[in-house]
Order: C-alpha cells, then structure tokens, then sequence
C-alpha cells in the first residue's frame, strides 16, 4: 500500500463548504444505483479509489489525497475525493435498504430522530441529560423498539416512572417511529454537507415523519 498524505489546503474551488471540510469530514458512501449505504472517512474512500471500486463520485470535491510514484510514468498518484462516492455493485442485501427494514436501535439515532428533544417537555436538553424512555414501560409488556421508544429528558423520566403518559397524566409530542434505511443513514450523520444531504432527501419521502420533524434543517437553505 502506497503512503498516503492528505491535505486539504489545495481543495479545489466550488467545494461545498471546503473550509468546514476537515479530514474527519465523513463522505457518504452508496451502491451504483445511488442507495445510500454507509458513512466512510477519506481512508475508506481512498481504499475503495485504489481497489478499483469507485463506480463514481458525486457531491463537491473535498480533499486531494496524494499516493505514491510510480516508476514507470515518474508521476505521482493523486485520488480526488468527492463527498459522495458511489462503489460498484447494488446494496448486498437489498431488502436491507428497502421496506421493512428495522435499522439497529440506539440511543445516539434515537435522540437524533427526537431532534434531541425532550418529547414531554418540548425542551432541549445536553446529551448527558437526555434519556431512552418506553413509551408503553417494559414492566407492563413494552417493547425495546423504534414504535415504542422517545427521547426523555431525565426529569420528565423519573417523573413518569412506571406509567404509561396518560397514566402520568404527560402528554408525548410526536409519535415514535422506525426510521427507513436512508432515513438511519442520516441520523448517523455528523456535520452532514449541503449536497450529502440534498442526496439522502431524495431517498426520504415526502410524508415521512422526520422530513416534518426536522423541516427547518432539513428543508432550508434552498
Ligand atoms: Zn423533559
């Protein structure tokens, strides 16, 4: 494997955001057919650049990655890595990307999918506060499932206890719901570009909950 040395002080002009864009800046990665897949760092991407997998890249580019020389041409080896980067091939297990997928449930996506709202007090919370509450509470038959789990703030969580809301006489502002692959995608997301997430959009339908739920963030800015 060649040595690589990255450097994002030569990005190309027409970046989206290029400043912003350090080398932890992760790149959304997708099948040929552009179902989103995963989040990857620059190493990954380079990794897949060199393995021939790249079946194209989209998005605006973000860094120059120089490779090794090579002998016979004396030139040095240079990938371009661009904020989505399409790999060969289609998602290896379609029906994981499609209906009736049931994406991992966990309290990072979790908070995310609440907005990081406190779904009884309507409040924002640090992360250190927020808690998984259930819905329906395990000790009465609940589930540990996206239909049943909300984003909780400490207090509002002691504070219901054992119950159910209307037990507690607590009122829930949004009804839980389980993300669609894409929709997963994004909450796992950190500092996700303009154009990463102008591509997960299109993957997200238009009644879906989170779509509602995060329209400022997610529907401004165009
Ligand atoms: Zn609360």
């Amino acid at each position: 494997m060649v040595a690589m040395a990255a450097s994002t002080a030569d990005l190309p002009a027409g970046g989206q955001d290029p400043a912003a864009a350090g080398l932890d800046q992760q790149l959304l990665r997708t099948d040929a057919a552009g179902m989103p897949l995963e989040w990857i760092d620059f190493r990954a991407a380079v990794r897949l650049y060199c393995l021939g997998q790249v079946a194209y890249s989209c998005g605006s580019p973000l860094f120059r990655i120089r490779g090794g020389w090579n002998a016979r041409s004396a030139r040095r080896s240079m990938v371009e890595v661009h904020s989505i980067v399409a790999t060969i091939g289609r998602a290896r297990r379609l029906a994981d990307t499609h209906d009736g997928y049931v994406p991992p449930l966990n309290n990072q996506t979790l908070f995310a999918r609440d907005g990081h709202l406190c779904l009884y007090c309507g409040e924002h919370h640090p992360l250190h506060e927020l808690t998984r509450d259930h819905v329906t509470p395990l000790s009465r038959g609940g589930r540990d499932s996206w239909g049943n789990v909300v984003t909780a703030c400490r207090r509002c969580n002691n504070h219901k206890g054992g119950r159910s809301p209307e037990g507690a006489g607590m009122q829930l502002l949004a009804v839980p719901f389980t993300p669609s692959y894409a929709e997963y995608i994004y909450l796992k997301g950190r500092r996700i570009l303009a154009d990463q997430m102008e591509f997960l959009l299109a993957h997200i339908p238009r009644n879906s909950p989170l779509r509602v739920r995060l329209g400022r963030a997610m529907g401004g800015g165009r």
